[in-house]
């Protein structure tokens, strides 16, 4: 056994010529195989990198894809987000445990079947859904576990089960991304004018980066183009963690050669030879086929060395999957993960632009961001300025899940009313809205009539709804979890404030809060808020603060005393006590 886990070890790191930016490969590679990553595999992965234990162990054990302990030869992963919810998610883990007689977290006595939870799989819109040993399954129910618990035991080819189809949902295509392209138009045009006049096209279209932030995508390309480096990086952020979120799956099965198209203009634009897609673990189904495009383009000689016929072009890009961390979806984050360490996001300045991968120049760039900007050049800068509203040009895809009639993916022109969205996507009867995920904002209906737009209201794609039947203070204890699950854990505000906004709200919710609580929550969401160092704990405290706001009457049908009421009953607390040491106790009952 240990000379099966050394050889395997060396065989892999060897495969990646023992190079520690590579570990997050070796150690997926290493997991695959082995099932698992010991301590002593931890140790033998070190040696063999020259490197630290302490930094292969800090690496492996803060990626939810990675298990220390050895795992079952099947791993079901339930997804257990707040729309898998809301549409039965709790039901069908309840079935699960049931057929296979244990719980979430554990392995089945023969070594078979783990089932664990995970967060947003990018299913949203076909929940319940899970992965099962990385095979997307969608809109489960109770019904369907036994059929499937008896496929994985008779080691069935799970890829022919009925409810491992995924449909992919895109309900309306518009004319940015989703509108016919030909392969190396984009490229070809932009070889044909200078990386300068490339930037000033994106200026001209006025395009943002779609992730949310809305940076102009023309000022990063140029930041990047003019800082000093050896090299300059183009990275692909495919890591859309955010719950509710799955546009970028479509894209990324429909339109992958938009994407790479964009990436080539960008790595021309900026001066690089490389181009990294960090593609999230939950997305392994789609690797086949992104590696298919890519290869596809390299025959074409849209890749490689001279790509397109030019001289001295030479641009390639690789695909670099993650291992399960939501905050990688933060761009320095995500690139500590490119090199192989744990996703903690870095400190700013510097940014990327100037010291980005490997410390070097780097623009990361949003998937949806790089089909844009693709599609500029060919239809030019002018033709998406005209598309949206002066500060909002172009297009918007918006994964929209929840309770609507048709969930799926939408792209929409900047602009729209949150109204304009029901009509399409036939919700009534909508008691709120988040926008932008949990990290976003919850709106009641006296807001329905606002725009997506960043000068309204910005997303970076994910809309929840929320019907009049959901209790939507615990939807928002659902998001707080997911925040308190989420943090990397680096600074004090964010890793302690959440976890006491969570327990505050959870006071509030049991109905044991007071007015004073109430108030000490807000204050709690302000600080964790203000004094957080990345995007993720600017953003947790949202739910809450937003619901606060916009729904107070919530909060004050929870509240049931002006006074103290403490979380738990003291007396029955002094009970053992008392019994021990032969006294009455100090609280007496009223
Ligand atoms: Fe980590 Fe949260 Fe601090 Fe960001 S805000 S660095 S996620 S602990």
């Amino acid at each position: 056994m240990l000379d099966e886990q050394t050889n395997c070890v060396a065989e892999i790191v060897t495969r990646y010529d023992n190079d520690p930016l590579r570990l997050m490969d070796i150690a997926r590679a290493v997991h695959a195989q082995l099932g698992h990553i010991s301590e002593s595999t931890i140790g033998q992965i070190a040696k063999a990198l020259g490197i630290e234990r302490i930094k292969v162990r800090d690496m492996v054990s803060f990626y939810a894809f990675f298990s220390r302990q050895p795992q079952g030869k099947t791993v079901i992963r339930l997804c257990h987000a707040v729309v898998e919810r809301m549409k039965g998610a709790d039901a069908v883990a309840e079935a699960f445990e049931k057929a296979l007689d244990i719980a979430f977290g554990e392995t089945t006595a023969d070594g078979l079947i783990t089932l664990e939870y995970t967060a947003c799989i990018g299913l949203s819109g076909q929940a319940p859904g899970a992965l099962i040993n990385n095979i997307p399954f969608t809109n489960l129910t109770p019904k369907d576990v036994p059929q499937i618990v008896e496929a994985i035991r008779k080691g069935a080819d799970l890829t022919t089960l009925p409810q491992a189809e995924v449909d992919l949902g895109l309900r309306q295509p518009g004319p940015v991304i989703f509108a016919p392209m030909e392969r190396g138009a984009a490229i070809r045009k932009a070889l044909n004018m200078t990386p300068e006049e490339v930037i000033n096209e994106m200026n001209k279209a006025r395009l943002r980066g779609r992730g949310g932030a809305g940076f102009p995508t023309a000022m990063k390309w140029d930041f990047c183009r003019k800082a000093e480096g050896e090299k300059h990086y183009v990275v692909c952020n495919a890591d859309e963690g955010e719950p509710g979120t799955f546009k970028d799956r479509v894209v990324l099965t429909e339109q992958a050669d938009l994407i790479f198209e964009g990436m080539t203009v960008a790595g021309y634009a900026i001066g690089a030879e490389e181009g990294l897609v960090y593609l999230r673990a939950e997305y392994e189904f789609l690797y086949k086929h992104l590696e298919q495009v890519l290869a596809k383009r390299r025959h074409l000689g849209l890749l490689g060395e001279n790509a397109c016929g030019r001289e001295g072009f030479n641009f390639d890009i690789r695909i670099q999957m993650g291992a399960g961390a939501y905050i990688c979806g933060e761009e320095s984050a995500l690139i500590e993960s490119l090199e192989g360490k744990r996703g903690a996001p870095r400190d700013r300045p510097p940014f990327p632009v100037q010291c980005g991968y490997k410390n070097q120049p780097t623009s990361v760039n949003n998937v949806e961001t790089l089909c844009c900007a693709a599609r500029i050049m060919v239809e030019g800068g002018e033709w998406f300025s005209k598309i949206g509203t002066v500060d909002s040009t172009g297009t918007k895809l918006l994964s929209i899940s929840g309770d609507c009639e048709h969930p799926g993916v939408y792209e929409v022109e900047y602009g729209i009313t949150i109204q304009k969205l029901f009509d399409m996507v036939g919700a009534n009867g909508t008691q709120a809205i988040q926008i932008g995920g949990p990290s976003g904002i919850c709106l009641a209906p006296k807001d329905f009539g606002r725009k997506i737009s960043f000068e309204d209201l910005p997303t970076g794609g994910s809309i929840i709804i929320f019907g009049e039947e959901r209790d939507l203070l615990e939807c928002m204890r659902q998001f707080m979890d997911f925040f308190v699950e989420e943090s990397c854990g680096w600074c004090t505000p964010c890793r302690v404030g959440t976890t006491l906004m969570e327990q505050y709200f959870k006071k509030i919710l049991d109905g044991k809060g007071s007015q004073e609580d109430l108030a000490e929550l807000e204050k709690l969401g302000v600080t964790v808020k203000t004094m957080s160092r990345c995007g993720l704990g600017q953003t947790a405290a949202n739910p809450i603060l937003t619901t606060l706001r916009n729904f107070p009457d919530l909060y004050d049908a929870r509240i049931k005393s002006d006074t103290f009421v403490p979380p738990f009953d003291l007396k029955l607390a002094q009970q053992a006590g008392c019994v021990a040491a032969n006294r009455q106790a100090a609280v007496e009952e009223n």
